[in-house]
């Protein structure tokens, strides 16, 4: 399923160019490792930072992330009819942005590197034949 586009990289958390290896070290709910992403992928070897500090400018990409999801939890309070208040709808996307924020910071950093990096369909082809 949409194997070959950004958004399988990006939803999946897998390498921006062979979509076979782990983007993160380790789920982006793991603490101990907290979104941090791998140096180079364990499938074809992309190095995944081009330059020092490089995940940097997912920052930007957090922030339309985050406004995203609070949208849309706003859209889904009022799908279900939920009678918030101001105050109890502020809460609600706050805590759900909080429980998120792992994740709203894994796929902003895929985005980011997304960017920069293209699915590669013969190098893809190349690990798969390796592989089997
Ligand atoms: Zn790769």
């Amino acid at each position: 399923m949409f194997k070959g586009s950004k958004l399988y990289s990006i939803l999946f958390l897998k390498c921006p160019q062979c979509h076979q290896g782990n983007f993160l070290e380790a789920h982006p709910y793991n603490i101990k490792h907290f979104n941090k992403v791998k140096d180079t992928c364990p499938q074809c070897q992309l190095k995944y930072s081009i330059e020092p500090s490089f995940y940097y400018g997912s920052m930007y990409v957090s922030y339309a992330v985050g406004v995203a999801f609070g949208v849309a939890i706003f859209v889904l309070t009022k799908l279900f009819n939920l009678q918030l208040s101001l105050l109890g709808l502020f809460v609600t996307i706050a805590i759900s942005l909080i429980l998120l924020m792992p994740y709203i910071g894994a796929i902003s950093k895929a985005i980011w590197a997304n960017f920069f990096f293209s699915y590669n369909t013969k190098i893809a082809n190349q690990i798969r034949c390796n592989t089997k």
